[in-house]
């Protein structure tokens, strides 16, 4: 099976030293060298020099990586690993065959989670029976557990409130505040499950970024980041979509903005991955490099704007989870803590285990829910040892995972964005 050589290179630069191994999710859990990140790189090298097949043996140890990169942090010899689980997964793609089901889920992925429109108008018909009061009691009499398990899953990680509708944020926000120098011109980055699932979150980050002097735009052009296609070996439509955000961001000829902002992890990791995505795509390369370096998380914007002082206190005990595509993926762990760090009354207890992967990952909560739900549930146990009240991450897929875990297990466990808990701090709302 054919590789990249610069992809093939990255692979040769592991020296088996197993550092990663601790790090790894899924060797923690099966402790085969197989679901390791040392044994699956033997493996993709394997199958590029063409000494292995790509037996269904040699694709479920694949498959079953989270691609949560959390290899990467842990790694002395710096191995780009994410590069090559996504290149392999790509050219063993185009061999496959997937069960109808698989198939469904694929389609479902691709065309409706990917599309603000469709989504909203697939989640319709169960918020209003949210809205009822009808859907808590479908749950109760555990009418859902007769879906089958994948269903089962998406039907658990549904919000258990939200708008009937999500509406759009307006396209130009004014700040609200006037900044001490000049007013940085920010793109936000609403994301198209973020948009219509955590509208909320999006609002609040959006009102951050005006108190902190912002000006906020919203450019209508933009699209899915690209993530979703990226990771599931679609690497054109994933392309296509980064040129979109591009355009969207940069208008040939038009005015762009100063930062790119977004408050979802996994979309911010996807947008800083295009100078990869589009690498050999002359039109577009170098846009691609300049549009990276605009990226910011969310956390790292509002440290660096003159925000209000947050004055309400939120008396509860918290931990923190650190989302793989924050903290390996972007490398960001300390701007959320620094941000968190100002709420008064707000008290954070260290978290074992705080970056490993909770079993969310895109959607390989979707695709292999029974190592998701093992990995949910060890995160779980972890939150249950700090005694905390509210757990808060930076990602909509953690916050869903692991809320929805809670839930499964019984347990009281409120989880929130970082922007959230600032937001009250600051408004007092
Ligand atoms: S990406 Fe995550 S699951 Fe995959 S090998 Fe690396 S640490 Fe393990
Ligand atoms: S830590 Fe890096 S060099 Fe060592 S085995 Fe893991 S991937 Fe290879």
């Amino acid at each position: 099976m054919p590789m990249d050589p610069r992809t093939y290179e990255r692979g040769l630069t592991c020296v088996h030293c197993g550092l990663c191994l601790p790090a790894c999710p899924t060797y923690t859990e099966t402790g085969h060298e197989a679901d390791s990140p040392r044994g699956r790189i033997q493996l993709m090298l394997g199958l590029a020099e063409g000494k292995i097949e790509p037996t269904e043996t040699v694709r479920k140890h694949l498959d079953l990586c989270l691609d949560c990169r959390g290899c990467e942090t842990a790694c002395p010899s710096g191995v780009i690993y994410h590069e090559l689980i996504e290149e392999t997964r790509a050219r063993l793609d185009q061999s496959r065959t997937l069960p109808l089901q698989g198939r469904l889920v694929r389609w479902l992925f691709f065309n409706i989670f990917t599309r603000p429109s469709r989504l909203k108008l697939a989640l319709l018909p169960a918020r209003v029976l949210q809205k009822l009061g009808i859907y808590s009691l479908l749950r109760k009499v555990g009418l859902f557990g007769l879906l089958p398990l994948q269903l089962r899953k998406m039907e658990q990680m549904l919000p258990s409130r939200g708008p009937l509708w999500p509406v759009r944020l307006p396209e130009v926000l004014q700040p609200t505040a006037r900044a001490s120098t000049s007013t940085p011109a920010i793109g936000f980055f609403a994301g198209c499950i973020g948009s219509v699932l955590y509208d909320s979150v999006n609002r609040k980050a959006v009102d951050l970024l005006l108190a902190g002097g912002a000006e906020v735009r919203v450019p209508r052009a933009q699209s899915c980041c690209g993530a979703i296609h990226h990771h599931n070996g679609q690497h054109d439509p994933a392309a296509e979509m980064a040129r979109r955000n591009i355009d969207a961001f940069f208008p040939t000829g038009g005015a762009g903005v100063d930062w790119i902002v977004t408050d979802i992890a996994g979309c911010g990791a996807m947008l800083r991955d295009y100078p990869h995505l589009l690498r050999d795509d002359p039109a577009y390369a170098q846009r691609a490099v300049e549009f990276a370096s605009k990226v910011r998380d969310i956390s790292e914007m509002l440290l660096e704007l003159p925000l209000p002082e947050p004055r309400h206190a939120i008396a509860m005990k918290a931990t923190y989870h650190d989302a793989c595509h924050l903290a390996h993926a972007q490398k960001v762990t300390a701007a959320p803590r620094a941000l968190l760090a100002k709420i008064p009354g707000l008290m954070l207890a260290p978290l074992p285990e705080n970056d490993m992967c909770c079993g969310a990952a895109g959607t390989y909560n979707l695709e292999q829910p029974e190592m998701s739900t093992r990995l949910s549930r060890r995160k779980l146990a972890n939150i249950a040892t700090t005694g905390a009240e509210l757990c808060i991450t930076g990602n909509v897929g953690c916050a869903m995972q692991i809320q929805s875990q809670a839930i499964a297990e019984g347990r009281k466990l409120k989880v929130m964005h970082p922007v959230e808990l600032l937001h009250a701090a600051v408004f007092g709302r």
